[in-house]
C-alpha cells in the first residue's frame, strides 16, 4: 500500500513483459516472438528520409500516409473487404490500440468475454479501466469453445491464432460469435495471422461489430518501433478516435509513420521471410518430436510444446544455461509448456543442440 498512490494504482497488477536482456550477443533470444529477420531495406530508407528539420513539427495525428499504404495493401490482398481510409486506426503498438478499444467499447454496462489462456494483457486493461470480464476456459485440447461465447452477455475478444497456444480458429467459428453478438463489439487480435491463418478481413464489410487489431511487431519485424493498427466499420474507428483524442492526439511520431508505410508497401519482402519462418517452424517441430516433445499445431511464429519426461521449468532453466531464452508461464494449465519463438535456421539448431547437451535427447 503506497499512500501517495490512488486506490486503483494500489489495486492493479501490471503486465509482465518478456525479458529483454541488455547484451544479446551470445544469446539465442526466442522469448518474445520477435522476427529473426531485419525489416525490409526500404524501411531504413524511409526512416532516413524522415530524419530532417520537419521533426520540429508535430506529426500528422491520423498517420494518413500509413493509412494510404494499408488501403492499397488490403485492396491487393483482400479486395473483397473493400476497405478505405475510414476503416483504419493506427496506434503506438497494438497494445495501445487494444487499450483504446477496450476503453471505447466495454465498461460496467458491457462486460468482456475472453479465454482463460490468451494474451494476458487483456485482463490487465480490464482491471485498469474497471471493465468486468468473464473467463471462458479453452477445451481440454486447448481449442476455443466457440459455443461458450455464443450466449455470453457482452463483448468478446479472441486472439487468432491464439497466444501462447498458436492454435488457429476458423472463420466460420468467428462468424458464429459475430452473429450472436450483433450489439457488441467483437475484437479479433490477429497479431500472428500472417504465419498461417486466414485473416477475417473480408468479414469487416459484413459485420459492423467486428474490429480486427494487428501489429507490425511480429510479421513486419518492427517491434522496436511500436506500430499497430485496427480496422473495422467506420463507426468503430470513430469511437477509437474519441478515446485517442481524449488521451494523446499524437501517438505516432513522424519516423514511425514513415517506416510503417514503407513496411506495408514492401509486403513482397515480408511474404518471403514469413514463408521461411513457417517452413522452419515445421522443421523445428519435427526435430522436437524426435526428442519426444509434444507440440500444439501452430499457425504462429512460435510453438507451444511440452515433454512427458521433463518439467517445463527444468527445460527452461537448462536452455537458459545454454544461452537460449524461451518463455515459461507459471500459470494454471500451461505450467508444463514452453513457448518458443521461431528463430532463423541457426537459432533453431541451437535449441536442438542445447537440449541434446543438457538432456541427451
Ligand atoms: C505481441 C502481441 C501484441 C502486441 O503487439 P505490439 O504491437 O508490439 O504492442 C498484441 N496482441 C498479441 C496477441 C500479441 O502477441
Amino acid at each position: 500500500m503506497n499512500e501517495l498512490w490512488s486506490a486503483l494504482t494500489n489495486s492493479i497488477t501490471p503486465y509482465v513483459p518478456g525479458e529483454q536482456p541488455k547484451n544479446i550477443d551470445n544469446l539465442v533470444k526466442l522469448n518474445t516472438n520477435e522476427n529473426p529477420y531485419p525489416p525490409a531495406p526500404a524501411v531504413f530508407d524511409a526512416i532516413k528520409g524522415a530524419v530532417n528539420s520537419s521533426l520540429r513539427l508535430y506529426p500528422d495525428c491520423n498517420a494518413t500516409c500509413m493509412i494510404e499504404s494499408l488501403v492499397r495493401f488490403y485492396n491487393i490482398k483482400h479486395p473483397n473487404a473493400k476497405l478505405d481510409d475510414s476503416n483504419f486506426f493506427i496506434g503506438n503498438g497494438s497494445d495501445e490500440v487494444l487499450a483504446f478499444a477496450l476503453r471505447a467499447f466495454y465498461g460496467q454496462e458491457r462486460p468482456l468475454n475472453m479465454n482463460d489462456i490468451t494474451y494476458s494483457f487483456y485482463t490487465v486493461y480490464c482491471d485498469l479501466f474497471q471493465i468486468p470480464y468473464v473467463i471462458h476456459p479453452l477445451k481440454e485440447d486447448f481449442t476455443i469453445d466457440v459455443d461458450s461465447f455464443v450466449n455470453a452477455k457482452g463483448g468478446v475478444i479472441v486472439t487468432n491464432p491464439n497466444a501462447p497456444t498458436g492454435i488457429y480458429l476458423d472463420i466460420e467459428s468467428i462468424k458464429k460469435i459475430l452473429d450472436n453478438h450483433k450489439k457488441d463489439v467483437v475484437i479479433i487480435d490477429e497479431a500472428y495471422i500472417d504465419f498461417g491463418g486466414t485473416s477475417c478481413a473480408d468479414l469487416v464489410c459484413e459485420y459492423d461489430n467486428l474490429l480486427i487489431i494487428t501489429t507490425l511487431s511480429k510479421s513486419r519485424s518492427l517491434a522496436g518501433l511500436r506500430i499497430g493498427y485496427a480496422y473495422g466499420n467506420k463507426s468503430l474507428i470513430e469511437g477509437l478516435n474519441v478515446i485517442k483524442n481524449s488521451f494523446n492526439s499524437y501517438t505516432m511520431d513522424r519516423i514511425a509513420q514513415a517506416a510503417g508505410a514503407a513496411a506495408i508497401d514492401n509486403w513482397e519482402y515480408y511474404d518471403i521471410i514469413t514463408d521461411k519462418i513457417i517452413e522452419d517452424r515445421e522443421i523445428l517441430c519435427e526435430n522436437l518430436a524426435k526428442m519426444g516433445f509434444i507440440t500444439l499445431p501452430s499457425s504462429a511464429n512460435f510453438i507451444f510444446t511440452t515433454h512427458p519426461d521433463y518439467h517445463a521449468k527444468d527445460i527452461y532453466d537448462a536452455l537458459r544455461r545454454q544461452g537460449v531464452i524461451v518463455r515459461y508461464f507459471n500459470k494454471p494449465r500451461i505450467s508444463e509448456y514452453l513457448r518458443i519463438t521461431i528463430g532463423d535456421k541457426e537459432q533453431n539448431i541451437r535449441i536442438v543442440e542445447a537440449l541434446n547437451k543438457e538432456f541427451g535427447l
